[in-house]
């Protein structure tokens, strides 16, 4: 069986051992999309002459620190077109503060019509509590947009999926039943693998792809497809993703 591995989102920086998870990556040939928190950080790591195989950096903005980096918003700006990938980006309410949600949405707002020049954008969303939110600010975008560990209502999913959006789910989803009811709900078109390492179980100390695995296993018995079939049909969702 050719396995095929990927993660479509994951924090790489955020491990003590970084040059250790990325050689791991190249070595086991995941297509991967690593994700930044912050543009600042993109800045970083984009300026060590970022040159891998299977790696992507993303340039990000995470929700939950836009509002203490607002500034940063120039650097995006700075180096938005020196990739395809984008994220993490998106709204987190899981932060009550009104005034911090407002300026959230300015700042995804920016980010959104910033990307909506260039139809080859990939942009991966946290959309946390704040789904509704996040669609309607996504509304005329026409690049590709993943939902990544999307946890929201099956209406807004329903929404999601008419609108082509794809959905990275990871093995932390599949351990409880929310998760599992809104993987069940998404046509296997339209799933693609991610760790959102190292916040998921297994994963807060070192990088491994074993989450790939129980990933397969659980989509195989649950949409009742062979698993050398499975690990086809999400290859040929990430293929068409980069379209
Ligand atoms: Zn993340």
């Amino acid at each position: 069986m050719t396995k095929f591995n990927m993660d479509a989102h994951m924090h790489f920086d955020l491990y003590k051992n970084r040059q250790d998870v990325l050689n791991y990556i190249e070595e086991n040939k995941s297509y991967t999309i690593a994700v930044t928190n912050l543009p600042d950080l993109y800045k970083r790591y984009y300026g060590e002459d970022w040159n891998y195989k299977y790696i992507r950096l993303a340039l990000g903005f995470h929700p939950e620190l836009v509002s203490q980096y607002e500034d940063q918003i120039d650097i995006f700006k700075d180096f938005l077109q020196t990739t395809r990938f984008i994220g993490e980006v998106g709204l987190d309410y899981s932060i009550k503060s009104e005034e911090n949600r407002k300026k959230q949405r300015e700042v995804f707002r920016q980010i959104v019509n910033l990307c909506q020049k260039d139809k080859k954008k990939i942009v991966s969303v946290h959309s946390r509590r704040a789904e509704s939110d996040c669609l309607s600010i996504l509304y005329e975008f026409e690049g590709k947009v993943i939902l990544h560990w999307y946890t929201g209502s099956l209406h807004n999913l329903a929404t999601a999926l008419s609108r082509g959006y794809y959905f990275s789910i990871n093995q932390q989803m599949i351990k409880n039943q929310n998760g599992r009811n809104i993987i069940d709900k998404i046509p296997i078109e339209r799933i693609i693998l991610e760790s959102d390492a190292p916040f998921t179980v297994g994963l807060d100390l070192n990088y491994n792809l074993v989450f790939v695995n129980e990933l397969i296993a659980y989509l195989s018995l649950k949409k009742n497809i062979d698993k050398a079939v499975l690990y086809m049909q999400i290859k040929d969702n990430f293929r068409k993703l980069l379209l």
